[in-house]
């Protein structure tokens, strides 16, 4: 049985063939390079390319550390301000029909399901709003009965009632349901790719919606042509050789905003946590080489909003944001729900590690000079009308 599913995940990756835009290849070497020089080009380039990317997060680079944070805080508070944007994660449903290796919600956890309902969403939207929070990210696990996509559309409007920015992480939609949760008044969709390699996303990914690697990396296109402003593309640090991964995500950031260059485009750089079912990454990325990856990005795409979450030590995140990092969550929850009645944190998809309360977080941003910003977006700009003929327009354009 064991060999009959490791021959199916080999066929799967071996049948994937990388579109151009995405394919590291070219640039491996100049991710493995040890020489100074290349790094020192990257750092004194005016517009930084891949190549100059590629320097910036090879071996070469690691005694340039110091250089590039100067570099990377510079150009973050020249585009962001002295502000760091705040978020909160709102877990709708743990019901999922996936299997990913490393989450504590895939199929096979034996675990109580649940889901939020009208009344429940309702009061713990209230909650967040009153600890200070506009902006809402809300998840489910993978398309499911219990937690489908009317489900999903429905708590968007509930929502959007009451927050000024909804953002979504869930499964992959079709670009009419992109529309449509448009419509309902959703602004940004986060869809990681967690890892670009397919000989490690298939056997990782063991069944459900998500083994499809390629409808998955057709998501965020579809969400930014389903007229969805602004998207979150990651890796899942830890799943897969990270070099070659990190290169695809720099080309994937790059493609998506060449092609919809009226959206926006977010990165983010979350590292596997412990979670039920006791995954352990098998290529664990440091400290020292994440605060390179953040830095290099910063450098090479000045302008393109880079988030870290909770997953970080309270030290890590102090010490990086600003320096790169422009939006963070805080507060956040794993679990179903759980801030109205202040339920443990712990024990959801997978355990945070910045457990701060907002008021000890923003004390902290203040401490370095930062300002927290709650509010970065005003629902009037999001009228729901105008994106409804925007999202009929699409439909009817997907139906053509
Ligand atoms: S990562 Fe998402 S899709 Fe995968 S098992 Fe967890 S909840 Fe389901």
């Amino acid at each position: 049985m064991k060999k009959t599913s490791e021959k199916r995940h080999l066929e799967r990756a071996q049948a994937i063939c990388l579109p151009d835009w995405l394919d590291p290849a070219p640039w491996l070497d100049a991710a493995q390079t040890t020489q100074s020089a290349r790094v020192e080009a990257a750092l004194a380039s005016e517009s930084p390319d891949i190549t100059d990317f590629a320097a910036l997060i090879s071996p070469a680079a690691q005694p340039y550390l110091e250089r590039m944070a100067r570099r990377a805080q510079h150009l973050t508070r020249r585009h962001f301000g002295n502000t760091i944007s705040l978020y909160v994660p709102l877990y709708l449903a743990d019901h999922c029909s996936s299997g990913c290796s490393y989450c504590g919600f895939a199929s096979d956890r034996e675990r109580p399901r649940v889901k939020l309902g009208d009344e429940e969403i309702r009061r713990e939207l209230a909650t967040l709003k009153s600890m200070g929070f506009d902006e809402t990210l809300l998840l489910t696990g993978d398309r499911h009965r219990e937690a489908d996509f009317n489900y999903l559309r429905h708590a968007v409007d509930l929502a959007a009632d009451d927050m000024d920015l909804v953002a979504v992480e869930t499964f992959t939609l079709k670009e009419e349901e992109y529309a449509d949760l448009s419509r309902a008044g959703c602004s940004s969709v986060t869809l990681y790719q967690e890892t670009y390699n397919p000989l490690v996303y298939f056997p990782t990914h063991r069944w459900g919606p998500k083994y499809d690697f390629m409808r998955r990396l057709a998501g965020p296109a579809a969400a930014l042509a389903g007229g969805i402003r602004t998207v979150g593309l990651g890796v899942l640090l830890g799943l897969a050789p990270p070099v070659p991964d990190i290169l695809s995500l720099f080309r994937h950031t790059t493609h998506l905003r060449k092609t919809y260059w009226k959206s926006g485009v977010a990165v983010s750089f979350p590292r596997i946590r412990p979670q039920l079912g006791d995954y352990a990454p098998a290529h664990p990325v440091g400290d020292s080489f994440l605060a390179q990856i953040i830095f290099a990005f910063r450098i090479c795409l000045p302008d393109v909003p880079l988030v870290l979450s909770t997953r970080e030590s309270a030290r890590f995140r102090d010490g990086i944001a600003g320096v790169g990092i422009s939006k963070m969550s805080i507060a956040s929850r794993t679990t179903v729900g759980g801030y109205a009645e202040n339920q443990d944190p712990h024990g959801g998809q997978f355990e945070i590690s910045d457990e701060r309360p907002v008021d000890a977080f923003c004390d902290a941003l203040r401490a370095k000079g930062l300002e927290p910003v709650f509010k970065n977006w005003d629902a009037v700009y999001t009228d729901r009308e105008e994106r409804c003929d925007e999202a009929a327009q699409v439909a009817r354009r997907v139906d053509a």
